[in-house]
């Protein structure tokens, strides 16, 4: 046989699974790969213990995701958003934001097709816009303000566009989209025969008082849009790997079409307990944007007795930090380095661009208990 031809020949193993294994290799205290350290809430946990036990959920969930799990998100974005969904037509359970990500680029893009991305981009995007044949048109969101620029995002679009790809709050620039830009967006996909997806995993991980501003809620963006929820970010449990898309009935049956065939469906006693606690606890999610405000606020403070100096966050876990004061080293290698010898791991930001820009950025989670956030100060109060 002949070398294997790689269908993905650019792609390393990723940023994140790096971080994570040099941090644990060095004990570095790990702020890189972002997943919370604390406890999903008991009564979830619970839910599950029960739904295991129970003996019900040990057998395949329906392929679009449980039926009270369904109606449960749509009740929600109903409370939240006053966004009617269906949740026979246009709601799916999916593995994942990821898998939803991975579906809803495998169902629209074509070969050939251009797929509008704004970089820093979250690093699944291009692989699976590449498995489905596509290219990736990469549109730089340029440090510190991370705004979009929307000459250049409108000169990036064209006949060829098949798919534009956003993601509010921003992983990892912190940055948020507002109704405003979601009616700019609108304008310029008017004329175009493209989608839009909407990456919206923190939703509830916005600060300062803002309101997430989902393009399920805006009219025009809706009819075209598939829209892609985390259950991992919003109960912390990133490990259980569920998550969900809302889009209109003919892109959930093509989403659907990929979904099946990729993991058919999604894990049972989870999508049950999940469920169960969704509507007895509908006021989980309202809490969530003053215990990461705290978090992010606890944070800062400790950064400011170092020389990092921090970017504004205004939503996500995620706080960046300039490191110029510091080091001259390129973000990659301060971010091994400072993993290495002063143990505490971040993740460099050049790795989400196409074209990186010269900051001296990285990026650290903050969704840990204050002792690990305060360690993490401690050794980087020694620089
Ligand atoms: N999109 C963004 C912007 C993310 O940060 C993440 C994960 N952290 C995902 C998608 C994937 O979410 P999930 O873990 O539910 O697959
Ligand atoms: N989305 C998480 C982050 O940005 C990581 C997810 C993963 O490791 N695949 O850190």
């Amino acid at each position: 046989m002949k070398a294997l031809d790689s269908k993905l020949p650019a792609v390393g193993t990723t940023i994140f699974t790096v971080m994570s294994a040099l941090a644990e290799k060095h004990r570095a205290v790990n702020l890189s790969q972002g997943f919370p350290n604390f406890q999903p809430p008991s009564g979830l946990v619970e839910l599950v213990e029960r739904h295991l036990r129970g003996g019900r959920f040990h057998q395949y969930a329906p392929m679009p995701g449980s039926v009270s799990l369904r109606a449960a998100i749509a009740e929600k974005l109903a409370q939240l958003y006053r966004v009617s969904a269906d949740p026979d037509t246009e709601i799916t359970v999916t593995s994942g934001a990821t898998e939803a990500i991975f579906d809803a680029i495998q169902a629209v893009v074509r070969r050939d097709d251009e797929v509008v991305v704004l970089d820093p981009c979250y690093d699944s995007y291009e692989p699976s816009i590449t498995l489905a044949g596509g290219r990736a048109v990469h549109v730089p969101l340029a440090p510190p303000e991370f705004a979009i620029e929307w000459d250049r995002l409108h000169a990036a679009l064209g006949p060829r566009t098949r798919l534009v790809i956003v993601n509010t709050p921003h992983n990892p620039a912190g940055t948020v989209i507002e109704k405003r830009d979601l009616d700019r967006l609108a304008d310029l996909l008017r004329p175009l025969d493209c989608y839009l997806l909407s990456d919206e995993v923190y939703e509830h991980v916005v600060f300062d008082g803002r309101a997430h501003a989902t393009a399920l809620a805006h009219a025009e963006l809706r009819r075209r849009c598939f829209a892609v929820f985390s259950f991992g970010k919003t109960y912390h449990a990133t490990g259980w790997k569920l998550g969900y898309c809302v889009a209109p009935p003919e892109l959930t049956a093509e989403l659907r079409r990929v979904h099946q065939y990729v993991t058919f469906a999604s894990t049972s006693p989870l999508q049950a307990a999940l469920a169960d606690y969704m509507r007895e606890h509908p006021e989980h999610h309202l809490g969530l944007p003053a215990f990461y405000e705290e978090r992010r606020d606890y944070f800062n403070r400790l950064l400011a007795a170092t020389k990092l100096t921090i970017r504004p966050s205004a939503g996500t876990y995620f706080q960046l930090a300039d490191y110029g004061a510091i080091s001259d080293l390129p973000d990659v290698d301060f971010a091994r380095w400072l993993t290495i010898e002063h143990g505490v791991a971040v993740i460099p930001i050049s790795v989400f661009y196409r074209e990186p820009p010269a900051a001296k950025l990285v990026r650290f989670c903050f969704a840990k208990e204050d002792a690990t956030l305060a360690e993490a100060a401690r050794r980087l109060s020694a620089l």
